[in-house]
């Protein structure tokens, strides 16, 4: 008989550490100064007006970028108006996959600089940026390349006609993928765009611009325009715009579904979330605990997916919560350029201010908040992996969306109480259910309200998937067939 062999457990955080392996940022040049890409050519703004974007690791300034106004707007939806009627809308549909195809090879040949300019201007660990963000956006460019020309097995006996004129308002969160999200359903169907990337992340959209020009897109059919809330606002309200495709906060979607509303334009706004992650006595408890470490802290909780809420069946709750403290307190926190980073760079100040504010928040309201003793760049905008227990339904750090890396943790007793708890927010975007047993997934999976459920995996994205929220997370799909549907008209 075999004698059994005890084995102690590693304390991996003061044992040892990594070596740093910080990916070169030497092999690509970054301009000074971007201008707005209008019309197939890069043009001052008229406002004269250019802002900085910064490096939230460093707060050292990148470049400038320019700040279009309501005149840049216009000259961009006229040139989007332009491109449509002549050129894009007329040639044939396999034509336009082509772009999108060169385009998709364009990403993939530029992997590289692209990842390393997305975590060096977003904060994001290059492993996130890397491995993720650029492979994901190549992806959809490819997937929708695919559909130009195969509109009519998409919506059988049904004619799909494209729309005109799309605006396009995206994130900070994941800025080229974002980017690939909204152009490439949008071109397939015979679209042109005017996109504008967010404040604090514009400078792969802008490095896509040359890509555009590099794959020969016709001048027009793409526009992309840097700047704040009010240029989006510009864009929002401009009469030439036929669609506008918002991610973003909640209270940003409402404004400009109030804007809207009173319009013939088309609308799909993809808005915050709160998403519970529901780990039931049966689970692989150490797969879940990982799982749900991907979900809430790799991206520095910046997703609007994130595994916010955890709720475990008490029977595991104990066990849940000191392997997840166990863990948390190997992660790597530090410089996103680092291979070996797991928790990066807090967007910009303003998002540390908020994600503060709301932690702070939930101490007064009597939350137990725990956090590892890991030490933090001097410089920069950064955020401890951070676990609330003692936390009440009622409590704003367990209602509010967050965008850090804040977990809170809660346990339930029957199936029908996680159900209860996990719908008992505004939101209703995305969820995860941890078990063993399939029938369990199916039946729990039909209770929640959101629009994306994973079971015994968290935050997995594939180009053939719709994603989109329940009330409060949005409304419309993107993604898959059916994010080919808010693009065009059917008859
Ligand atoms: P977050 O809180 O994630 O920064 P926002 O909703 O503020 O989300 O920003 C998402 C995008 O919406 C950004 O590109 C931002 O510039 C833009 N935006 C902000 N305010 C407005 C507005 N009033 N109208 C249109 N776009 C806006």
């Amino acid at each position: 008989m075999k004698k059994a062999v005890k084995v102690k457990a590693l304390n991996f955080s003061t044992s040892w550490s990594y070596a740093p392996a910080p990916e070169a940022a030497d092999h690509f040049q970054l301009k000074e100064r971007y201008d707005l890409f209008i019309n197939g050519k890069f043009s001052a703004p008229a406002t004269g007006k250019y802002f900085d974007t910064i490096n939230p690791a460093t707060e050292k300034k990148i470049a400038s970028v320019a700040e279009a106004g309501a005149a840049d707007v216009d000259k961009a939806v006229r040139a989007a108006r332009q491109a449509y009627e002549k050129t894009w809308s007329k040639m044939p549909a396999a034509e336009r996959g082509k772009y999108l195809y060169r385009i998709a090879r364009i990403l993939q040949e530029r992997a590289r600089e692209l990842a390393v300019m997305e975590s060096m201007d977003g904060g994001k660990p290059i492993r996130e940026s890397r491995d993720i963000d650029v492979p994901l956006a190549a992806a959809h460019f490819f997937y929708y390349a695919g559909w130009a020309d195969k509109l009519d097995y998409a919506f059988p006996g049904r004619r799909a006609q494209p729309l005109g004129v799309a605006g396009q308002i995206i994130p900070w969160n994941f800025p080229l993928l974002m980017a690939a999200w909204k152009i490439a359903p949008a071109l397939a169907c015979g679209n042109t765009v005017v996109l504008k990337p967010a404040e604090s992340t514009p400078l792969t959209a802008l490095r896509l611009a040359e890509i555009l020009q590099e794959a020969e897109l016709p001048p027009g059919v793409v526009n992309i325009l840097t700047g704040a809330g009010a240029t989006g606002a510009a864009l929002v309200n401009h009469p030439g715009v036929d669609k506008i495709a918002f991610t973003g906060s909640t209270e940003v979607g409402k404004m400009i579904q109030k804007a809207l509303a009173a319009t013939d334009k088309k609308y799909t706004l993809e808005l915050g979330g709160k998403a519970a992650n529901i780990i039931f006595e049966d689970a692989a408890i150490d797969q879940a605990v990982e799982g749900i470490i991907n979900g809430i802290f790799f991206n520095q909780g910046h997703v609007c997916c994130a595994g916010s809420r955890l709720f475990v069946q008490e029977g595991v709750a104990k066990e849940v919560l000191r392997k997840l403290k166990d863990r948390i307190s190997t992660l790597i926190v530090g410089d996103p350029l680092d291979k070996n980073t797991d928790v990066g760079a807090i967007n910009s100040k303003e998002q540390l201010g908020k994600i503060k504010a709301l932690v702070n928040a939930g101490i007064r309201e009597g939350g137990e908040c725990w956090q590892p003793a890991c030490s933090l760049p001097s410089r920069g905008y950064w955020f401890r992996p951070t676990v609330f227990t003692q936390v009440a339904q009622s409590h704003r750090i367990v209602q509010e969306e967050i965008f850090g890396p804040v977990l809170t943790v809660q346990s339930f007793r029957t199936p029908e109480e996680a159900v209860e708890k996990a719908n008992n927010t505004p939101y209703g975007l995305s969820g995860g259910i941890w078990t063993d047993k399939g029938s369990k997934i199916f039946k729990i999976s039909g209770k929640i309200r959101a629009g994306v459920l994973w079971a015994n995996t968290y935050n997995k994205f594939d180009p053939t998937s719709p994603f989109g929220g329940y009330k409060e997370s949005g409304m419309g799909r993107e993604g898959g067939l059916h994010g080919l549907l808010p693009y065009v008209k059917l008859s």
